[in-house]
């Protein structure tokens, strides 16, 4: 103990009351502040301070509500949100249908006694395989996305008995150590190499490196238990495949009696126009997982859905993969009322129609400044990005959108591209906002462009993956100090 009980009670207690606050006088929003920069710097990891000292011009903007499309920080700043919480928004901050489901199902039970039957799970898990494609049915609920990759994994391994994975070049996965092994980045993953999964990584889109790959696992009794995907790559910088992609994965897939997992959790619940991503393609996965969006935004949920021909290896035993806290009754009632607003409020068909305009619109402002400034606008419904020639340029235009308080944020393997990636509930006077904004940041920093000319990063080549590890530690230098973290693996295509 290295404080007396009491002063750790006083302190919990000063807590609690500024949870039951609704406003705070001036003197409170000061002290918040620095609490939070001092409890950061000495007791969370001062590494995230520096990180974010540069994105916002005041240093510390800290959080303090939010409601439908935007968030407002302690200082009473409101910002459009088209970060999105890394598509955790899809519909909307503290939508109030799922907030009442979550309410009722709180003040009547939070988490289940883990002996007895708990009725929602077995509602959300007969919804899930009414909702997803093909002959996806039995359902294992998560607390995030990481996880849902996880347990994925180890249901292929249990059913082929294999243990090989291919992933992609630029795909994430999350950082737990099985969905690390498929995550790309080598930053994330060279400190805890060798104690990863069999996982090897081809180039996204291209279907003759998979086959290749398959064959050679094949040839050499590397058999590979599943191919995992994200349907559209999104921290690899928004990389949406060409149209005969996922059938030929999946032909091959079925050629060499591998799994199709789809990693739909950045991808799923609406955000590119489809309820799931995987279906602008035809396309049926043996094993799909959700995350992020899944738990509308208010609570941790995931889940991983699979076929019947799979589950029946945990049939006979299913504590094989079991979690305490996964499928939870609050996280069940969010999901299952997430899905009730996505299909109500018609969330996919927004999705698409404002995704389309919001990306005509960013074209048209960044034409005037390609090729010099900007590269290309692009994505599928809400799941949307902006390329520019460098990661500098990239920040530059990031840091001026968060001035005009609209925050998009880098994707993690790439600087130079960055996400824009809206509640599917974002209103046309919000887009408005945004894409006027946008316009001003580009001029201003064109003109800053012109009058100091940066200094030339090295070029990376952006079919050649391997050159770019060679020019990563002078990158990493320079801009080390910066809000979006990158690797230099640019967009492959
Ligand atoms: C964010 C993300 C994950 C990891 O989810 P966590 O909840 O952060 O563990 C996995 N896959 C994809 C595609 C993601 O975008």
């Amino acid at each position: 103990m290295k404080t007396p009980n009491g002063e750790v009670l006083q302190q919990t207690q000063r807590a609690l009351e500024l949870i039951g606050k609704k406003d705070l006088n001036d003197d409170e929003k000061k002290q918040l502040i620095d609490d939070t920069v001092k409890n950061f710097t000495d007791y969370v990891n001062p590494g995230f301070l520096s990180y974010r000292k540069s994105f916002s011009p005041d240093y510390a903007a800290v959080e303090w509500s939010d409601s439908g499309n935007t968030f407002t920080c302690v200082k009473g700043l409101e910002y459009i949100d088209c970060l999105g919480g890394y598509g955790i928004y899809n519909c909307g901050h503290r939508h109030p249908k799922i907030m009442e489901a979550v309410i009722n199902q709180l003040n009547r039970q939070a988490l289940h006694s883990q002996e007895l039957l708990d009725p929602l799970r077995g509602y959300l898990a007969k919804i899930l395989a009414d909702l997803t494609p093909g002959s996806l049915k039995y359902a294992f609920f998560t607390n995030s996305g990481t996880e849902s990759v996880e347990g994925a994994m180890k249901i292929a391994m249990l059913a082929t008995q294999r243990r090989t994975f291919i992933a992609a070049c630029g795909g994430f996965h999350g950082k737990s150590l099985g969905s690390l092994s498929a995550t790309s980045k080598a930053a994330f993953r060279k400190p805890f190499l060798s104690s990863l999964h069999n996982v090897r990584h081809v180039p996204f889109n291209d279907i003759d490196v998979l086959e290749k790959t398959l064959w050679a696992c094949q040839f050499t009794g590397d058999d590979v238990a599943a191919v995992l995907l994200e349907p559209i790559l999104g921290e690899g910088g928004i990389i949406v495949p060409s149209d005969d992609y996922f059938p030929a994965v999946r032909r091959l897939c079925t050629k060499y009696g591998a799994l199709l997992i789809v990693d739909e959790v950045q991808t799923g619940m609406g955000r590119t126009g489809k309820m799931f991503c995987i279906e602008h393609w035809g396309v049926e996965p043996d094993l799909l997982c959700l995350g992020k969006a899944f738990g509308g935004g208010i609570l941790p949920a995931g889940c991983f859905i699979g076929t019947e021909k799979l589950w029946q290896h945990l049939f006979a035993n299913p504590f094989l993969h079991t979690t305490t806290f996964g499928g939870n009754p609050l996280a069940c009632a969010a999901a299952i009322a997430t899905i009730n607003v996505i299909l109500e409020e018609k969330l996919i068909d927004r999705a698409r129609i404002m995704g389309d305009l919001l990306l005509s619109k960013l074209k048209a402002v960044i034409k005037p400044y390609q090729p010099d400034l900007a590269v290309d606008a692009r994505g599928k419904g809400l799941m949307l990005a902006l390329e520019f020639i460098d990661s500098d340029t990239g920040f530059k235009v990031a840091k001026g959108l968060f001035k005009e308080k609209i925050l998009v944020a880098g994707t993690l393997q790439n600087a130079k591209t960055f996400r824009i990636e809206p509640p599917l509930t974002i209103k046309m006077d919000e887009i408005e906002k945004v894409i006027s904004a946008l316009e001003r940041v580009l001029k201003d920093v064109s003109i800053e462009m012109k009058q100091k000319p940066v200094p030339s990063l090295p070029v990376v080549p952006s079919t050649i993956p391997s050159i770019m590890e060679s020019s990563k530690p002078a990158l990493e230098g320079k801009l080390s100090n910066m809000t979006i973290q990158f690797n230099v693996l640019s967009r492959q295509l």
